[in-house]
């Protein structure tokens, strides 16, 4: 077997194989594409092309594809085989660069709200060369951005690459001004955690729901769950570690930093962690890991849930978006320095975030918005629905210290003057495990945990790029017309924390009195996804995503639209299954086992003078009263679902599931939990919650 260091990046067009197999003036114009964003010519294009179409078919690809995010959030690929015909009947490979530079799938039914009735019915996918094209499948695939004829943004990689160039552009004003010569770009990082949970296939396949809507609509508790607390970072089952052994193996392959692998909270409930990398490019690669993870799972006769919430009343699965932004010269700005200047600067950018996040919450909850995670946000499980910064004790009081004009602790005698002190050394919080907080300062990057494990991560880090970009920009501003600089930027960081220092927050974000506190410090609640939405499509957003060239605002409403009309699709989805499986399953279940019960008290009376039928009548009762109490819910459920149809416009819709649906599909799993408590197992035409969980040995 190969060592993983010959595995690594083996099926990837990276730089390595860039250097080897293009013409010298071909690779230094695509470094300078790759690097600077300048654009390449169809020339150059067709030399790169032809190099790329070499070697995977040397790596046995037949086809390759233009591989793209469209707004289902999942990725999407239509695969063209290499072969042209000659004229002598025969074939050749032929890759051009047009080609490689553009396609033109079929794109009708990909999810435009709207967008290409109003342009155009096609669309087109445009290579990005800053993310590495890969072989996967024996298809050799070019990530691309997927726009309309009139150029509007259709996927998840188009507004995140505006959004990287916008923080670029104001990122780069603020370094100049504190000297930074040598810089002449920044990106933002992300190393994106994926939890995610393993089942066994066999249990998988007889639960439709499962199989319908990613997650169980019905299941009593098990008598054993989370609560020991004997899952996390426990041992890792053979067969799971099997399962991680050969997802790393394919990751690796496909050059993803795959690099943590543990065992999480929940029974059957992992997590992977790679090592962080440029946002567009962590992009790429966490949707790829989410694919693997399925494929890989099947393989060994596993089924990967993604689900933000598979099962009730254990923890559902996130995705923390750890972020940061580096320079190009390898300086992550986000990283406390040892230099008056550095630390200066470092708290410049620690502002804007703060900043940021405070000015654009209610944005940030409409990036992570889902039917799924509403499930999570403000469930005790993971963070509240309410947004806040943790900073940790040492850089609160910092800032404190700063905000006040007092020393900070006994440390610094007299008042920081920033720029010009330089900051305390403050150890970095390897305490953190305020697991919290929606949004934590972990030393040096920002951690995002509100994003739910099925996300494409494109969303919270654009908005993310974007907001933080707008803050930037309004420092550079200030700062650029100011006479006295080290002036202008004390004010200015006091100004920025004494106006935001209601975002933050180091306490327990699952306490409710942090609830009541934060309704009084003016933070908003936004607790489902109808709730948050509507601030997606205000002044502020338009004003913020337009200014930065992110988003149009036709491009913003479009998106507005499909994010509602996918919630109550899928619950909608949801409480059409619930109810195929409560009266084709668990009705006629519930019946053959009363029959049981009322022939076993028959042919007991029947044999036995004064047969004690205790057990068999009570049950019995129990189990008619739960059915017709069954029977009366599921008819409600159809009720209310009829009723959406007085309902046409798409947010009034959204409101109407949220609160008339799923209360009611709650009513009926309640009704059909407590059946599953009394009926035997052999009738009850499901595994069980306990199988499910404890499936995997
Ligand atoms: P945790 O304690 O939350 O498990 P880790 O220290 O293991 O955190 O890191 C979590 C993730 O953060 C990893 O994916 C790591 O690569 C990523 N990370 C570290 N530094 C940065 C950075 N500068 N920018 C973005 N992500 C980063
Ligand atoms: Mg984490």
């Amino acid at each position: 077997m190969s060592s993983v260091a010959e595995i690594f990046g083996s099926m990837v067009f990276n730089d390595s194989v860039m250097k080897e197999r293009l013409p010298k003036g071909t690779y230094t114009a695509m470094q300078k594409t790759i690097k600077d964003g300048k654009l390449l010519d169809i020339e150059v294009a067709t030399v790169v092309a032809n190099a790329m179409k070499d070697w995977a078919i040397e790596k046995g690809a037949t086809h390759f594809t233009h591989w793209f995010q469209p707004m289902t959030g999942i990725t999407a690929e239509k695969h063209d085989s290499f072969i042209s015909p000659t004229s002598d009947g025969k074939i050749i490979m032929e890759f051009s660069g047009k080609e490689l530079v553009r396609g033109e799938p079929d794109a009708s039914s990909f999810p435009s709200g709207g967008l290409r009735a109003t342009f155009e019915a096609r669309g087109y996918t445009a290579w990005d060369p800053t993310s590495y094209a890969f072989i996967k499948d024996k298809t050799f695939c070019i990530p691309t951005a997927f726009c309309s004829y009139g150029g509007e943004a259709l996927d998840k990689k188009t507004p995140l690459l505006r959004s990287m160039q916008a923080i670029n552009i104001q990122a780069m004003r603020v370094l100049k001004l504190f000297g930074n010569a040598d810089v002449t770009s920044i990106k933002t990082t992300v190393g994106p955690e994926q939890e995610y949970f393993l089942i066994d296939k066999e249990v998988y396949e007889k639960r439709r729901d499962l199989i319908y809507t990613g997650r169980t609509l019905f299941g009593s508790r098990p008598p054993k769950g989370q609560e020991l607390d004997d899952h996390y970072f426990g041992i890792i089952k053979p067969r799971v570690k099997d399962f991680m052994e050969d997802l790393d193996n394919e990751l690796w392959k496909l050059g993803i930093l795959a690099k943590t692998e543990h065992n999480e909270v929940a029974p059957a409930q992992h997590e992977l962690a790679p090592i962080f990398t440029t946002t567009n490019i962590a992009v790429d690669h966490n949707q790829l890991t989410m694919e693997l993870m399925q494929k890989v799972a099947k393989r060994h006769n596993l089924v990967c849930l993604l689900h933000e919430k598979p099962f009730a009343g254990v923890n559902g699965s996130g995705k923390h978006n750890n972020w940061s932004i580096s320079t190009n010269t390898g300086v992550n700005l986000l990283e406390p320095g040892e230099t008056p200047s550095e630390n200066a600067q470092f708290l410049l950018f620690l502002c804007s975030v703060i900043k940021a996040v405070d000015d654009y919450q209610e944005l940030l909850r409409v990036s992570v918005a889902s039917a799924a995670n509403d499930h999570r946000l403000g469930a005790n499980e993971a963070p509240p629905a309410v947004i806040s910064v943790f900073l940790g004790d040492e850089l609160t009081e910092i800032l404190t210290a700063i905000d006040s004009g007092s020393a900070y602790a006994d440390r610094v005698k007299e008042q920081m003057t920033i720029g010009v002190d330089v900051l305390p050394h403050f150890p970095k919080d390897t305490t953190d495990r305020n697991r919290t907080s929606p949004f934590a300062f972990t030393g040096n990057k920002f951690e995002f945990r509100m994003p739910g494990s099925s996300l494409s991560i494109a969303g919270p880090n654009f908005v993310l790029n974007t907001a933080v970009a707008e803050i930037l920009k309004q420092f550079a501003d200030e700062l650029e017309g100011a006479k006295d600089f080290t002036a202008a930027l004390n004010s200015l960081v006091k100004k920025t924390i004494s106006e935001h220092k209601r975002i933050i927050f180091n306490g327990n974000g699952y306490d409710d009195a942090w609830i009541m506190e934060a309704l009084k410090r003016g933070l908003p609640n936004l607790k489902t996804t109808p709730d948050c939405l509507p601030s997606f499509i205000s002044d502020k957003s338009f004003k913020l995503f337009t200014a930065h060239n992110v988003l149009t605002e036709t491009e913003i409403k479009s998106r507005y639209e499909i994010v509602m009309e996918n919630y109550t699709k899928v619950i909608n989805i949801e409480a059409l299954t619930m109810l195929d499986m409560a009266k084709k399953d668990i009705m006629p279940a519930v019946s053959a086992y009363s029959k049981t019960l009322s022939d076993t008290a028959n042919s007991k009376k029947a044999f036995i003078s004064n047969a004690d039928c205790t057990y068999e009548a009570e049950t019995l009762k129990n189990l008619a009263r739960g059915a017709a109490n069954l029977y009366n819910k599921t008819a409600d459920l159809e009720k209310v679902l009829l009723d959406a149809k007085e309902h046409p416009e798409a947010t009034e819709l959204a409101f109407y599931y949220k609160d008339n649906v799923i209360p009611a599909m709650s009513e009926l799993r309640i009704s059909a939990d407590e059946l599953e408590t009394i009926t035997a197992k052999s009738y009850w035409p499901y595994p069980s919650y306990g199988d499910l969980l404890f499936s995997v040995k």
